[in-house]
């Protein structure tokens, strides 16, 4: 691919004008050059998608660029942090104009929505493989740690749970009569960056959900040594999704199924007031470990974790 290799990213990944006042030098040389202001630290997070584990081949690459960077800008919300700059990898089975046109056209319009500039990356040829590495700004010492929640602390979470599980039912064949809004979160997720922000000095702890609810809330009961209760009638569900659980009796699958990106937090009682974005609370941090549902009336541990790889 080296011949046309800077062609390819001239053409697909430099029409953006400079967005944000960190970037000093974006692509071209053979480093970016980067400033930030004092009184802040650098969040990095990395993440790859890679076709027939986490797409589908033949996926809609609009729809692939778009996601690719939402993950990664999940993260960085997740931490309280405000997007900077990220690099792309891109590991291509052959060079497809169409396909980058559209991916780049996916890819850019993040970007631009979160004034983030893309400063470099990387083109090879291999098994479609795409790599983001999202770099944003916190105030020093104010992230959001998984290892900060607190007993009596409040679980909330934004937006609504299981969408993006719902969606990918629809896509393996289960029939929704409504099924935009799930296959909408499926798709396309929104990085919750904004509401990031909104609860830097108010939460303790928080996650993005990537895995699933229960292995993700899992992460901060075990990095902070606490346990949770979490009632399932308080869970925000779709009607759709309410719907699909009558019909197949799958309760568990909001808490098991990945993809939501929504942001899970928690929160002493004392600041909830303060909060300024939707957002629902589902239940409390408790000293005793481990994650219990309560459903019809009856607390019980709930063990099934969301999807992991390699297992
Ligand atoms: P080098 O050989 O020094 O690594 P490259 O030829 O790989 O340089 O890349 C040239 C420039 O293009 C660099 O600034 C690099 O960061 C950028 N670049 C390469 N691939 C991508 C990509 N997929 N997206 C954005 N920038 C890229
Ligand atoms: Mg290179």
């Amino acid at each position: 691919m080296a011949l046309t290799e800077f062609s390819l990213i001239q053409r697909f990944f430099t029409q953006q004008a400079v967005q944000n006042s960190s970037t000093q030098m974006g692509i071209g040389d053979d480093c970016a050059l980067l400033s930030f202001p004092a009184g802040y630290q650098l969040a990095v997070t990395t993440d790859t998608m890679v076709e027939n584990v986490h797409f589908f081949a033949g996926a809609d690459p609009k729809t692939l660029g778009h996601k690719l960077l939402a993950v990664n800008l999940s993260d960085l919300a997740s931490m309280g942090a405000k997007p900077v700059s990220v690099t792309l990898a891109l590991t291509l089975p052959e060079v497809n104009e169409a396909w980058l046109h559209a991916f780049s056209k996916g890819f850019l319009a993040l970007a631009e929505k979160y004034q983030v500039d893309l400063i470099g990356g990387d083109t090879t040829s291999g098994p479609l493989t795409l790599t983001v590495q999202a770099m944003g700004l916190v105030p020093t010492g104010q992230a959001l740690l998984r290892s900060k929640a607190k007993p009596g602390d409040l679980i909330y979470l934004t937006g609504s749970l299981g969408e993006a599980g719902l969606g990918l039912k629809i896509n393996q064949g289960y029939v929704c009569a409504q099924p935009e809004q799930a296959l909408q979160h499926f798709n396309q997720p929104e990085p919750q960056v904004k509401a990031g922000l909104a609860l830097l000095g108010l939460a303790n702890a928080c996650i993005d959900l990537s895995d699933g609810l229960a292995s993700d809330l899992g992460h901060i009961l075990e990095r902070s040594q606490v346990g949770a209760c979490v009632d399932w009638v308080s869970l925000p569900l779709s009607t759709e999704v309410l719907t699909y659980i009558q019909d197949t009796g799958d309760w568990s699958m909001p808490l098991t199924a990945g993809d939501d990106y929504e942001l899970c937090f928690t929160i002493p009682p004392e600041h909830v007031n303060a909060l300024t974005i939707p957002c629902t609370q589902i239940g409390v941090i408790e000293s005793q470990p481990g994650l219990r549902i309560k459903k019809s009336g009856i607390i019980q541990p709930f063990s099934s974790k969301g999807y992991e790889h390699f297992s």
